[in-house]
C-alpha cells in the first residue's frame, strides 16, 4: 500500500482497533481514482473508520545446521558449508583410522625398543 506521502507500507489484511492507516481515494494520474493509506496520528485515534496496522513479517527461522553423516550430530554451519562437509572430521572414518594408529604406534615403538 502507498500512503498518501508517497510511501510504501505493507499493511495486514484485516482492520484492527490498533490500527493507523485508513484507506482513501485519491485522483490517480491520468485519470481514475487510486486507493492511497491515511496514516493517524494524534488525536485521529482512535481511528473512527475500518484502519490497518502496519505488517511486519515475522524474522525467518535460522537456518538448519548441517547434520553429520556418521553420528547425525549438529555441525557448525558456517565452517560445514565453507569446508563442504558431510561429516565430523573427527567422525570421518580416515580421522579415526589414523588416530588409532597414533594411538597404538608408540606403545608399539616402545615395545620394540
Ligand atoms: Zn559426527
Amino acid at each position: 500500500m502507498i500512503t498518501l506521502g508517497g510511501r510504501r507500507r505493507e499493511l495486514e489484511v484485516d482492520p484492527h482497533p490498533d490500527g493507523t492507516h485508513v484507506l482513501t481515494e485519491v485522483p490517480a494520474i491520468g485519470g481514475g481514482m487510486a486507493v492511497r493509506a491515511r496514516v493517524l496520528s494524534g488525536v485521529d485515534l482512535p481511528a473512527q473508520e475500518p484502519a490497518y496496522r502496519s505488517h511486519t513479517c515475522p524474522a525467518p527461522p535460522p537456518p538448519k545446521a548441517p547434520r553429520c553423516g556418521i553420528c547425525q550430530g549438529p555441525m557448525p554451519i558456517d565452517v560445514a558449508t565453507l569446508e563442504g562437509w558431510t561429516m565430523h572430521p573427527c567422525c570421518d572414518p580416515a580421522y579415526q583410522r589414523e588416530a588409532a594408529r597414533q594411538r597404538t604406534t608408540p606403545r608399539a615403538r616402545r615395545s620394540a625398543a
